[in-house]
Protein backbone atom coordinates (compact mmCIF):
# COMPACT_ATOMS: atom_id res chain seq x y z
CA UNK A 1 0.00 0.00 0.00
CA UNK A 2 1.36 3.39 -0.82
CA UNK A 3 0.15 6.55 0.55
CA UNK A 4 -1.38 9.29 -1.87
CA UNK A 5 0.64 12.55 0.20
CA UNK A 6 -1.58 15.42 -0.32
CA UNK A 7 0.30 17.56 1.60
CA UNK A 8 3.48 17.05 -0.79
CA UNK A 9 1.35 17.29 -4.19
CA UNK A 10 0.09 20.29 -2.74
CA UNK A 11 3.44 22.12 -1.55
CA UNK A 12 4.81 20.75 -5.37
CA UNK A 13 1.62 22.13 -7.10
CA UNK A 14 2.04 25.61 -4.87
CA UNK A 15 6.04 26.04 -5.54
CA UNK A 16 4.82 25.88 -9.75
CA UNK A 17 2.35 28.46 -9.36
CA UNK A 18 4.87 30.52 -7.81
CA UNK A 19 7.17 30.29 -9.65
CA UNK A 20 5.19 30.63 -12.78
CA UNK A 21 3.96 34.05 -10.73
CA UNK A 22 7.65 35.82 -10.84
CA UNK A 23 7.14 35.67 -14.64
CA UNK A 24 3.87 37.58 -15.22
CA UNK A 25 3.36 41.15 -15.56
CA UNK A 26 1.22 41.56 -12.65
CA UNK A 27 0.41 39.33 -9.62
CA UNK A 28 -3.04 37.40 -10.30
CA UNK A 29 -5.77 38.39 -7.66
CA UNK A 30 -8.46 36.32 -5.14
CA UNK A 31 -10.86 38.40 -3.08
CA UNK A 32 -12.66 36.24 -0.32
CA UNK A 33 -15.78 37.07 0.85
CA UNK A 34 -16.78 36.13 4.49
CA UNK A 35 -20.16 36.74 5.75
CA UNK A 36 -20.53 36.42 9.91
CA UNK A 37 -17.80 35.09 11.86
CA UNK A 38 -18.59 31.55 11.95
CA UNK A 39 -15.20 30.36 13.23
CA UNK A 40 -14.78 27.25 11.01
CA UNK A 41 -15.12 29.58 8.02
CA UNK A 42 -13.10 32.05 9.19
CA UNK A 43 -10.21 29.26 9.96
CA UNK A 44 -11.14 28.79 5.77
CA UNK A 45 -10.58 32.14 5.01
CA UNK A 46 -7.45 32.74 6.45
CA UNK A 47 -6.00 29.91 5.59
CA UNK A 48 -6.69 30.83 2.02
CA UNK A 49 -5.36 34.27 1.85
CA UNK A 50 -2.16 33.29 3.53
CA UNK A 51 -1.60 30.33 0.92
CA UNK A 52 -2.20 33.63 -1.88
CA UNK A 53 0.54 35.77 -0.40
CA UNK A 54 2.88 32.66 -0.17
CA UNK A 55 2.18 32.61 -3.76
CA UNK A 56 2.84 36.07 -4.42
CA UNK A 57 -1.07 36.63 -5.15
CA UNK A 58 -2.79 39.89 -4.77
CA UNK A 59 -5.12 39.14 -1.63
CA UNK A 60 -8.28 40.31 -0.73
CA UNK A 61 -9.88 39.47 2.43
CA UNK A 62 -13.77 41.43 2.85
CA UNK A 63 -15.38 40.77 5.93
CA UNK A 64 -19.38 41.37 5.92
CA UNK A 65 -21.15 41.24 8.87
CA UNK A 66 -23.89 39.02 8.96
CA UNK A 67 -26.61 40.91 9.24
CA UNK A 68 -25.55 42.24 5.52
CA UNK A 69 -28.79 42.62 3.16
CA UNK A 70 -29.12 40.20 -0.18
CA UNK A 71 -28.43 43.33 -2.53
CA UNK A 72 -25.53 45.15 -0.54
CA UNK A 73 -24.01 41.33 -1.18
CA UNK A 74 -24.68 40.95 -4.51
CA UNK A 75 -23.34 44.84 -5.06
CA UNK A 76 -20.14 43.76 -3.62
CA UNK A 77 -19.87 40.41 -5.78
CA UNK A 78 -20.65 43.43 -9.06
CA UNK A 79 -17.89 45.52 -7.67
CA UNK A 80 -15.31 42.87 -7.38
CA UNK A 81 -16.41 41.57 -11.00
CA UNK A 82 -15.32 44.95 -12.17
CA UNK A 83 -12.24 45.19 -10.38
CA UNK A 84 -9.21 44.78 -12.67
CA UNK A 85 -6.60 43.64 -9.69
CA UNK A 86 -9.16 40.94 -8.76
CA UNK A 87 -8.69 37.29 -11.29
CA UNK A 88 -10.84 35.33 -8.73
CA UNK A 89 -13.93 35.45 -6.39
CA UNK A 90 -15.03 33.21 -4.04
CA UNK A 91 -17.68 33.84 -1.19
CA UNK A 92 -17.12 31.58 1.51
CA UNK A 93 -20.33 29.01 2.42
CA UNK A 94 -22.44 28.28 3.77
CA UNK A 95 -23.99 32.19 4.28
CA UNK A 96 -26.49 32.77 6.76
CA UNK A 97 -29.59 32.01 5.99
CA UNK A 98 -31.26 35.05 5.18
CA UNK A 99 -28.92 34.89 2.24
CA UNK A 100 -29.28 33.14 -1.44
CA UNK A 101 -25.94 30.90 -1.62
CA UNK A 102 -27.33 30.49 -5.23
CA UNK A 103 -28.17 33.67 -6.69
CA UNK A 104 -24.56 35.31 -5.10
CA UNK A 105 -22.90 32.04 -7.42
CA UNK A 106 -24.77 33.02 -10.30
CA UNK A 107 -23.80 36.28 -9.71
CA UNK A 108 -19.88 35.87 -9.78
CA UNK A 109 -18.82 36.58 -13.34
CA UNK A 110 -18.26 32.83 -14.56
CA UNK A 111 -14.26 34.04 -15.56
CA UNK A 112 -13.80 34.74 -12.00
CA UNK A 113 -15.74 31.74 -10.40
CA UNK A 114 -12.52 30.32 -8.94
CA UNK A 115 -14.59 27.94 -7.05
CA UNK A 116 -15.98 26.33 -10.12
CA UNK A 117 -19.60 26.77 -9.18
CA UNK A 118 -21.61 28.68 -11.23
CA UNK A 119 -24.22 26.79 -13.85
CA UNK A 120 -21.88 28.03 -16.52
CA UNK A 121 -18.82 26.09 -15.36
CA UNK A 122 -20.94 23.23 -13.94
CA UNK A 123 -22.38 23.31 -17.44
CA UNK A 124 -18.76 23.14 -19.23
CA UNK A 125 -17.58 20.36 -17.15
CA UNK A 126 -20.47 18.42 -18.29
CA UNK A 127 -19.12 19.25 -22.05
CA UNK A 128 -15.87 18.25 -20.99
CA UNK A 129 -14.92 21.89 -21.96
CA UNK A 130 -14.23 23.72 -18.92
CA UNK A 131 -11.08 25.83 -17.53
CA UNK A 132 -12.52 26.27 -14.30
CA UNK A 133 -13.61 23.03 -12.02
CA UNK A 134 -14.88 22.63 -8.42
CA UNK A 135 -11.29 22.61 -6.55
CA UNK A 136 -11.62 19.60 -4.36
CA UNK A 137 -12.90 17.18 -7.14
CA UNK A 138 -10.42 18.47 -9.38
CA UNK A 139 -7.68 18.28 -6.77
CA UNK A 140 -8.58 14.72 -6.59
CA UNK A 141 -8.10 14.41 -10.16
CA UNK A 142 -4.53 15.91 -9.76
CA UNK A 143 -3.58 13.05 -7.03
CA UNK A 144 -4.62 10.44 -9.15
CA UNK A 145 -2.57 11.50 -12.01
CA UNK A 146 0.60 11.06 -9.42
CA UNK A 147 -0.26 7.26 -8.89
CA UNK A 148 0.50 6.67 -12.69
CA UNK A 149 -3.36 5.02 -12.99
CA UNK A 150 -5.02 4.96 -16.29
CA UNK A 151 -8.92 5.68 -15.13
CA UNK A 152 -9.88 4.68 -18.19
CA UNK A 153 -12.44 1.64 -18.15
CA UNK A 154 -11.69 1.39 -14.34
CA UNK A 155 -15.10 1.13 -11.88
CA UNK A 156 -15.33 4.00 -9.52
CA UNK A 157 -17.71 4.46 -7.20
CA UNK A 158 -18.32 7.78 -5.77
CA UNK A 159 -20.27 8.03 -2.46
CA UNK A 160 -22.22 11.67 -1.77
CA UNK A 161 -23.50 13.48 -4.41
CA UNK A 162 -23.14 17.19 -3.38
CA UNK A 163 -23.56 19.73 -6.25
CA UNK A 164 -19.39 21.03 -4.45
CA UNK A 165 -17.72 17.19 -4.59
CA UNK A 166 -19.76 14.02 -5.37
CA UNK A 167 -21.48 15.52 -8.68
CA UNK A 168 -18.38 17.48 -10.47
CA UNK A 169 -16.49 14.16 -9.21
CA UNK A 170 -18.56 12.03 -11.19
CA UNK A 171 -17.85 14.51 -14.25
CA UNK A 172 -14.33 14.43 -14.11
CA UNK A 173 -13.64 10.48 -13.90
CA UNK A 174 -16.40 9.96 -16.57
CA UNK A 175 -14.07 13.10 -18.43
CA UNK A 176 -11.25 10.88 -18.00
CA UNK A 177 -13.43 7.91 -19.19
CA UNK A 178 -13.91 5.58 -16.47
CA UNK A 179 -17.08 4.25 -15.29
CA UNK A 180 -18.63 5.63 -12.41
CA UNK A 181 -21.30 4.33 -9.90
CA UNK A 182 -22.73 7.40 -7.57
CA UNK A 183 -24.46 6.81 -4.51
CA UNK A 184 -26.26 8.54 -1.76
CA UNK A 185 -28.00 8.26 1.53
CA UNK A 186 -30.68 6.07 -0.63
CA UNK A 187 -28.16 3.90 -1.89
CA UNK A 188 -28.75 -0.13 -1.88
CA UNK A 189 -26.28 -2.32 -1.24
CA UNK A 190 -23.21 0.17 -0.52
CA UNK A 191 -20.62 -2.38 0.44
CA UNK A 192 -21.38 -4.68 -2.74
CA UNK A 193 -21.00 -1.75 -5.13
CA UNK A 194 -17.76 -0.96 -3.06
CA UNK A 195 -15.94 -4.28 -3.29
CA UNK A 196 -16.57 -4.15 -7.10
CA UNK A 197 -14.86 -0.45 -7.58
CA UNK A 198 -11.02 -0.48 -8.93
CA UNK A 199 -11.45 3.34 -7.44
CA UNK A 200 -13.57 4.93 -4.50
CA UNK A 201 -13.85 8.15 -3.76
CA UNK A 202 -15.98 9.18 -0.09
CA UNK A 203 -17.23 12.40 0.24
CA UNK A 204 -19.94 11.50 3.11
CA UNK A 205 -19.10 13.36 6.30
CA UNK A 206 -19.75 10.64 8.33
CA UNK A 207 -16.65 8.99 10.50
CA UNK A 208 -15.35 5.68 8.76
CA UNK A 209 -18.25 4.67 7.53
CA UNK A 210 -16.79 3.18 5.41
CA UNK A 211 -15.02 0.16 6.33
CA UNK A 212 -12.02 -1.66 5.51
CA UNK A 213 -13.38 -5.43 4.57
CA UNK A 214 -15.94 -3.40 1.80
CA UNK A 215 -12.45 -2.20 -0.20
CA UNK A 216 -11.65 -4.59 -3.03
CA UNK A 217 -7.99 -5.62 -2.66
CA UNK A 218 -5.72 -3.45 -4.77
CA UNK A 219 -8.45 -0.53 -4.73
CA UNK A 220 -7.35 3.20 -5.20
CA UNK A 221 -9.08 4.70 -1.70
CA UNK A 222 -9.68 8.67 -1.80
CA UNK A 223 -11.16 9.96 1.65
CA UNK A 224 -12.47 13.26 1.18
CA UNK A 225 -14.65 13.58 4.36
CA UNK A 226 -13.51 15.55 7.28
CA UNK A 227 -15.06 15.13 10.60
CA UNK A 228 -13.89 15.79 14.24
CA UNK A 229 -14.44 13.28 16.85
CA UNK A 230 -15.54 14.18 20.49
CA UNK A 231 -12.01 13.53 21.51
CA UNK A 232 -10.85 15.98 18.79
CA UNK A 233 -9.39 14.10 16.62
CA UNK A 234 -9.98 14.29 12.62
CA UNK A 235 -10.67 11.36 10.74
CA UNK A 236 -12.32 10.74 7.47
CA UNK A 237 -14.92 8.60 6.03
CA UNK A 238 -13.10 5.47 5.38
CA UNK A 239 -11.85 3.31 8.24
CA UNK A 240 -7.86 4.52 7.29
CA UNK A 241 -5.94 1.53 9.37
CA UNK A 242 -8.17 -1.64 8.20
CA UNK A 243 -8.68 0.35 4.43
CA UNK A 244 -4.60 0.37 3.74
CA UNK A 245 -5.05 -3.29 4.11
CA UNK A 246 -6.61 -3.58 1.14
CA UNK A 247 -5.91 -0.87 -0.77
CA UNK A 248 -2.98 0.10 -3.34
CA UNK A 249 -2.90 3.62 -3.08
CA UNK A 250 -5.16 5.58 0.01
CA UNK A 251 -4.82 9.13 1.28
CA UNK A 252 -4.80 10.43 5.02
CA UNK A 253 -7.04 12.57 6.75
CA UNK A 254 -5.48 15.05 7.36
CA UNK A 255 -3.04 15.83 4.91
CA UNK A 256 -5.07 13.95 1.33
CA UNK A 257 -7.35 15.62 -0.05
CA UNK A 258 -7.55 18.90 2.26
CA UNK A 259 -4.48 20.70 1.31
CA UNK A 260 -5.37 20.07 -2.63
CA UNK A 261 -8.33 21.58 -2.26
CA UNK A 262 -6.36 25.44 -1.54
CA UNK A 263 -3.69 24.77 -3.74
CA UNK A 264 -6.22 23.73 -6.59
CA UNK A 265 -8.31 27.10 -5.74
CA UNK A 266 -4.50 29.37 -6.53
CA UNK A 267 -4.09 27.11 -9.68
CA UNK A 268 -7.47 28.25 -10.90
CA UNK A 269 -6.99 31.58 -9.76
CA UNK A 270 -3.86 31.54 -12.27
CA UNK A 271 -6.15 29.78 -15.14
CA UNK A 272 -8.46 32.83 -14.55
CA UNK A 273 -5.55 35.53 -14.67
CA UNK A 274 -4.25 33.95 -17.90
CA UNK A 275 -7.52 33.85 -19.45
CA UNK A 276 -8.59 37.25 -18.61
CA UNK A 277 -5.25 38.00 -20.37
P1 LIG B 1 -22.97 17.10 1.93
O1 LIG B 1 -23.38 18.28 1.13
O2 LIG B 1 -23.52 16.92 3.31
O3 LIG B 1 -23.31 15.80 1.07
C1 LIG B 1 -23.14 14.52 1.60
C2 LIG B 1 -23.56 13.49 0.58
O4 LIG B 1 -23.38 12.20 1.16
C3 LIG B 1 -25.03 13.59 0.17
O5 LIG B 1 -25.16 13.39 -1.23
C4 LIG B 1 -25.68 12.44 0.94
O6 LIG B 1 -26.77 11.83 0.26
C5 LIG B 1 -24.55 11.44 0.97
N1 LIG B 1 -24.72 10.46 2.07
C6 LIG B 1 -25.07 10.71 3.35
N2 LIG B 1 -25.10 9.55 4.03
C7 LIG B 1 -24.77 8.57 3.16
C8 LIG B 1 -24.64 7.17 3.26
N3 LIG B 1 -24.87 6.53 4.42
N4 LIG B 1 -24.30 6.46 2.17
C9 LIG B 1 -24.06 7.09 1.00
N5 LIG B 1 -24.17 8.42 0.83
C10 LIG B 1 -24.52 9.16 1.91
O7 LIG B 1 -21.38 17.02 2.11
P2 LIG B 1 -20.18 17.65 1.22
O8 LIG B 1 -20.21 19.12 1.32
O9 LIG B 1 -20.13 16.98 -0.11
O10 LIG B 1 -18.95 17.12 2.09
C11 LIG B 1 -18.73 15.73 2.31
C12 LIG B 1 -17.52 15.58 3.22
O11 LIG B 1 -16.37 16.08 2.56
C13 LIG B 1 -17.60 16.36 4.54
O12 LIG B 1 -16.94 15.63 5.54
C14 LIG B 1 -16.83 17.64 4.25
O13 LIG B 1 -16.27 18.19 5.42
C15 LIG B 1 -15.76 17.09 3.35
N6 LIG B 1 -15.16 18.07 2.43
C16 LIG B 1 -13.82 18.08 2.37
C17 LIG B 1 -13.20 18.95 1.49
C18 LIG B 1 -11.72 18.94 1.42
O14 LIG B 1 -11.12 19.87 0.93
N7 LIG B 1 -11.07 17.86 1.89
C19 LIG B 1 -13.94 19.81 0.69
C20 LIG B 1 -15.34 19.75 0.75
C21 LIG B 1 -15.94 18.86 1.64
P3 LIG B 1 -28.16 12.60 -0.10
O15 LIG B 1 -27.85 13.32 -1.38
O16 LIG B 1 -29.13 11.50 -0.25
O17 LIG B 1 -28.43 13.52 1.05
Amino acid sequence: MKIIDGKKIAQNLRKDIAQQVKTLERAPGLAVILVGDDPASAVYVRNKDNACKEVGFYSEKINKPAGITQQQLLDEVVRLNNDDRIDGILVQLPLPKHLDANLVIETISPQKDVDGFHSENIGKLMQNKSYLRPCTPKGVMTMLATTGIDLAGKDCVVVGASNIVGRPMLMELLNARATVTICNSKTQDLSGKLRRADVVVAAVGAPQIIQGDWIKPGAVVIDVGINRLENGKLVGDVDFDAAAEQASWITPVPGGVGPMTIATLLENTLTAYKNRK
